[in-house]
């Protein structure tokens, strides 16, 4: 009464030829237990709190219950890895459940974490505590930031121990497993594409164009080569639109392969990502980045641009004419410098357009390297600047520096110097001080998720406290407002907290 011994499953590691997506079954989990779920999300599923409670809502959305006529599946895609194609990726630990349509908006729902799939390769389509935490808490906050993104509706324990290596000691380790629901209206990455067109399955590419065409990018048309390039070129639009939010917040991804790149534009994976504390073009939070700093905060619009030109490439068969897309491509290099320029106006709540403001960007960059300068303490404070009290810059930013004690006399003129061409610049503009510092505290964010933030989050919750995840979510859903209940999270990272980075 046994199967036979070569019996095989579907979830078994192959190579997906001529398909998009294979179905799959997520793993049953021994004991699983909700953490923290998103009442926003909850809402625009058009579910309750009350819902969520339910043990049917557990279940389903850690994998133990599948809804009937449902078929989850993971999907197919390659990517380019750190400048490389990496051949077939895939959802490997990744497995969609379901479409909720709601309010003329269909959601596509993902678990992150609940078991193998084809694309599995090596590892075991699970994902720990700690990495479920980071990506629960980020996706929700970069929402809040009005930064395109995929959402999280819950965050939940399996009950299942997940080995994992630490690599800085070289001892493997248990951690708690964990499952993340993920919802967006399609998690289609430029990886999707490409796979299809390095095996040459033209038809099976043009198959999925089509398809994303006709349910996300309907109003450019029905799919014709003219409609492929209009596509590219929203998808372009939106992908330089999302990466220069990225730089507004301080938002280093980590891991900008073109499989995390989505076809809607929107941040996706949240893997070793971390913000900027003191500003530093050249610095990732991805510890296997760090020799060449490929996907640093200041080189990540090119990346945007390198990836976009592997999409371009992908698409091509569609065409058969590379003028369209080069042309696309190379606007894309001049609209981010543009871009790139209007972004740090409004940082600076310069609302009118002058030829050196590239001048006054560029002098600020420099003065924010000259010593550690905590990025989004800078920019908070900048708003109570007053033209007439230039020399006072100074001062007025002084609690964004990490180390006072090593500022010399030449760093203090420097920014001296700065403040004086602010303060000129500024008369030049007509609305007042105070709009000023409304407009410069509406896009300048006060809180963000630092990572020691993340960290001590994760810390409680791998004792049994959740009481912290809880009151980052809340935190970080007004990332502008003031809230003086929580002035202690608008602060600079802790001397211990220095180099210690994410994990994905
Ligand atoms: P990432 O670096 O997280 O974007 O992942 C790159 C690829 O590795 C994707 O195909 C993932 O699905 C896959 N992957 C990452 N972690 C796991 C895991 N624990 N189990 C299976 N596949 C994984
Ligand atoms: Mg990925
Ligand atoms: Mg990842």
């Amino acid at each position: 009464n046994q199967l036979p011994a070569d019996f095989k499953t579907e979830n078994n590691r192959r190579q997906v030829k001529e398909a998009c997506y294979s179905f799959v079954s997520p793993k049953k989990t021994s004991n699983p237990k909700l953490i923290h779920v998103s009442p926003e999300v909850l809402e625009t599923l058009g579910l309750t709190v009350e819902d969520a409670n339910s043990e049917a809502f557990l279940n389903i959305f850690t994998g133990n219950k599948i809804l009937e006529n449902t078929k989850p599946y993971a999907m197919c895609y390659g990517g380019h890895q750190f400048g490389h194609w990496a051949g077939q990726l895939g959802d490997g630990r990744a497995i969609n459940l379901f479409e909720v349509e709601h309010k003329n908006t269909n959601w596509k729902l993902q678990l992150k974490g609940a078991g193998e799939t084809p694309y599995s390769r090596s590892a075991d389509g699970l994902a720990v505590l700690r990495s479920s935490i980071r990506e629960y808490l980020c996706s929700e906050a970069m929402y809040n930031l009005g930064i395109p993104t995929t959402r999280a509706l819950s965050l939940a324990l399996t009950g299942d121990q997940v080995l994992r290596d630490k690599l800085y000691d070289g001892n493997p380790e248990y951690e708690k497993g964990a499952i993340v629901c993920r919802v967006s209206q399609s998690f289609l990455r430029f990886g999707n594409f490409e796979i299809l067109s390095a095996r040459q399955d033209f038809k099976t590419l043009k198959t999925l164009v089509d398809y994303t065409i006709n349910t996300h990018y309907s109003f450019l048309g029905k799919p014709s080569k003219d409609v492929y390039l209009k596509f590219f070129n929203e998808v372009v639009n939106r992908s330089l639109d999302m990466v220069i939010h990225w730089q507004r917040v301080g938002f280093v991804h980590g891991v900008m392969n073109t499989d995390n790149m989505s076809i809607l534009g929107q941040t996706i994976d949240y893997g070793p990502y971390g913000w900027l504390e003191g500003y530093e073009p050249g610095w990732t939070p991805n510890t296997t980045d760090a020799q060449h700093k490929r996907y640093r905060y200041g080189a990540q619009v090119d990346v945007v641009h390198w990836n976009l030109f592997q999409l371009a490439n992908a698409l091509y068969p569609l065409v058969n004419e590379a003028e369209g897309f080069e042309a696309i491509l190379a606007n894309f290099g001049e609209q981010k410098i543009e871009h790139y320029k209007a972004m740090m106006r409004s940082k600076l709540g310069l609302q009118l357009k002058d030829e050196k403001d590239a001048v006054l960007i560029q002098e600020l960059e420099d003065c924010l390297q000259l010593t550690e300068t905590d990025f989004t303490i800078f920019f908070r404070l900048l708003a109570d600047f007053e033209n007439e009290k230039h020399s006072e810059g100074f001062q007025l930013i002084s609690e964004a520096f990490y180390t006072p004690k090593t500022i010399t006399e030449a760093i203090k003129t420097q920014w001296n110097l700065w403040f004086l061409s602010y303060a000129e610049r500024l008369k030049r503009e007509t609305i007042s001080a105070q709009a000023r510092k409304k407009q410069m505290n509406s896009i300048n964010p006060k809180y963000v998720l630092r990572n020691y933030m993340a960290q001590l989050a994760i810390d409680d919750a791998n004792k049994g406290d959740y009481g912290l995840i809880d009151e980052l979510f809340n935190l970080l859903k007004q990332p502008y407002a003031e809230q003086p209940e929580h002035e202690k999270w608008f602060a600079k990272r802790p001397e211990r907290a220095r180099h210690k980075v994410g994990c994905s």
